[in-house]
C-alpha cells in the first residue's frame, strides 16, 4: 500500500474529523461569505506525482479552492432554484459515501429498500398514489430524459412498434406539445433522438406563461396519432402552472402521453394554502421532482414516477447472466439511466426523517412568504415594476422605466460583485429582467431586509 494511503487509513478518524471541522467552519462562515465569487483566472496544477495525503489535500484545497467558492448553500443565494443542504441531509449525504452503496441491485445489500421507502415517502408527500413507481435520478434533467423515453415506448405501443428493440427511427417522427417548456425538455428531446424540432409550442394565455388547453385541445385534434405532452407544474420565470386536471381530462378525446414537469413546483402539493396549485399532478403519466432544488438536500437529486413501470422496464432493462432473473420487483439497475450509483435516497431519507412532513411543509411555507414580501417591497418601490404577480416562490422583475439586456446584465454583474446576494437574468415576455427564486431553508426576513436594500442601493446607479 501507498505509505500515504496506509497513513490516511491508520488515521481515518482523524482524516473525517479534520474534514469535518473544515466543513463545519465553512458553513459557520457562510453568513459572512460572498453570495457570488466572480471567477478569477485558475492555472491548472500539475497532476501529483507523489501525493501529499488526505490533510494534504485538504490544506491544498483550503489554499487554492476554497475562496473561489460561492456561498450558494445560504441563505441569500437567490439564482435559478437553488436549494441548501438541511442539517440532517448533509450527514445523510456523507454516510452515503462512507457506506458508499451501489442500490443497482439488491443481491447484497437493503440500500436498494431504503430507496423503496424514501420513494414512497415522496410519492405520499406530492400526492401520487400507490400506481405510481418511483426511482433517483441525478436531476430534473434526468428525470425528463427518463420519464420521456418512457413516454416515447407508450407512444411505439400504440403504434405497434417497440422502439427500445427496433430504435426509434422504427417508430419515426413524434410530437410533443407544451406551452412554456423547461429548456431541458429539448435538451432531452435531442438526447433521445426525438429532436429538439419534436416539441411545437402550444399559445398560452394571455399574460401567462401556462398553457391555453383550449389551443392544446385544437394541437391534438389536428394530430393524426399519439402525442406526448409536457404539461409545467412551476416555470421558471413566474411559477405558472399548466391546468393539470384540464389537460388530463383531454384524454377522453385524444391520445397521449401526460408529462409533468414539477421540478420545484410541485412542492406546492406540501402546503395546504398552495396545493391547489399542483392540482392533477397524480393524473400525470409521468411526473419529475427535483429534490436539490426545494427539498433541501445536497445535489444531485431527484426523482422520476411513472405509472407504466412495464414500459420503463422495456427501456432500461439491463439483462446479465450475473444479475439474475428480473423479478415482480425490479432493481433499479433495471429502471434508471444508470446502472452502478451511489445511494442518493439517503440524504432526502435523513431529512424526512429528520424533520417530517411539517419541517419540510414551513420550508416552503416560509420561502413562499419570503418572496412574497419582497415581491411587494419590489412592487412599492418607484426604481422597479413587478413583472407577474408572486404565484409561488419567484420573484420576477426589472427596473422602472424602459430597460435594455445591457442594464440588466450591468445589474447581475453588479449585483454579484457586492456578494450580499445572487440573482439571475432572464426575458420575460420579451422584457429582460430578473428573477429572485426562494428555495433555500436558511432565509429570513432579515435576509429580504438585506437583499432589497442591495437592490435599491444598485438601483439608484
Ligand atoms: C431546474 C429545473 C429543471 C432542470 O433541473 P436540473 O436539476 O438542473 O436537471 C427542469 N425543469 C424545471 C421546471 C426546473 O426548474
Amino acid at each position: 500500500m501507498d505509505p500515504r494511503l496506509a497513513d490516511d487509513l491508520h488515521s481515518l478518524p482523524d482524516v473525517l474529523d479534520a474534514a469535518g471541522k473544515f466543513a463545519g467552519a465553512a458553513l459557520a462562515g457562510l453568513d459572512g461569505r460572498a453570495a457570488a465569487v466572480p471567477p478569477g483566472a485558475v492555472v491548472p496544477a500539475p497532476l501529483p506525482d507523489g501525493g501529499v495525503g488526505a490533510r494534504g489535500a485538504l490544506d491544498e484545497f483550503s489554499r487554492r479552492w476554497e475562496s473561489g467558492f460561492a456561498a450558494s448553500a445560504g441563505p441569500r443565494y437567490l439564482g435559478f432554484v437553488t436549494g441548501g443542504a438541511t442539517p440532517a441531509s448533509l450527514a445523510g449525504d456523507w454516510l452515503t459515501a462512507a457506506y458508499d452503496q451501489n442500490p443497482a441491485s439488491g443481491m447484497d445489500s437493503s440500500a436498494q429498500d431504503l430507496e423503496r421507502e424514501t420513494v414512497g415517502w415522496l410519492a405520499e408527500l406530492f400526492g401520487l398514489g400507490p400506481e405510481f413507481s418511483g426511482a433517483f435520478v441525478t436531476g430534473a434533467t434526468m428525470s425528463t430524459v427518463t420519464g420521456l423515453a418512457i413516454a416515447r415506448e407508450w407512444v411505439g405501443e400504440q403504434a405497434g412498434v417497440t422502439v427500445s428493440a427496433d430504435g426509434a427511427a422504427a417508430l419515426g417522427p413524434v410530437t410533443v406539445l407544451s406551452g412554456s417548456p423547461h429548456s431541458s425538455i429539448l435538451k432531452a428531446l435531442s438526447f433521445l433522438g426525438m429532436g429538439r424540432s419534436s416539441l411545437r409550442k402550444v399559445p398560452v394565455l394571455p399574460g401567462r406563461e401556462a398553457v391555453d388547453v383550449a389551443k392544446l385541445a385544437e394541437a391534438l385534434e389536428a394530430l393524426d396519432g399519439p402525442a406526448i405532452v409536457v404539461a409545467n407544474a412551476g416555470t421558471v420565470n413566474t411559477v405558472d402552472f399548466d391546468d393539470l386536471r384540464a389537460i388530463a381530462a383531454l384524454k377522453e378525446r385524444h391520445e397521449f402521453w401526460l408529462h409533468v414537469d414539477a421540478a420545484f413546483g410541485g412542492f406546492a402539493a406540501l402546503a395546504p394554502e398552495h396545493a391547489a396549485l399542483a392540482a392533477g399532478l397524480e393524473l400525470a403519466d409521468s411526473v419529475v421532482v427535483d429534490l436539490h432544488k426545494w427539498l433541501n438536500v445536497p445535489y444531485d437529486s431527484a426523482v422520476q414516477f411513472t405509472r407504466r413501470r412495464d414500459l420503463q422496464l422495456r427501456v432500461f432493462s439491463n439483462n446479465a447472466a450475473y444479475l439474475g432473473e428480473i423479478g415482480e420487483t425490479p432493481d433499479f439497475l433495471h429502471l434508471t439511466p444508470e446502472n452502478s450509483r451511489r445511494l442518493r435516497a439517503l440524504p432526502a431519507w435523513f431529512s424526512l426523517v429528520a424533520y417530517g412532513r411539517a419541517g419540510h411543509r414551513e420550508i416552503v411555507e416560509r420561502c413562499v412568504a419570503l418572496a412574497r414580501d419582497l415581491g411587494a417591497r419590489i412592487d412599492g418601490s418607484a426604481r422597479w415594476q413587478l413583472l407577474a404577480p408572486v404565484r409561488l416562490n419567484v420573484v420576477c422583475f426589472t427596473p422602472a422605466g424602459d430597460v435594455t439586456q445591457d442594464r440588466i446584465d450591468a445589474l447581475v454583474r453588479a449585483i454579484a460583485e457586492d456578494g450580499t446576494t445572487f440573482l439571475t437574468p432572464t426575458v420575460y415576455d420579451g422584457r429582460p429582467a430578473l428573477r429572485a427564486a426562494f428555495s433555500n431553508w436558511r432565509t429570513t426576513t432579515a435576509d429580504v431586509d438585506r437583499i432589497f436594500a442591495v437592490l435599491e442601493r444598485l438601483a439608484a446607479g
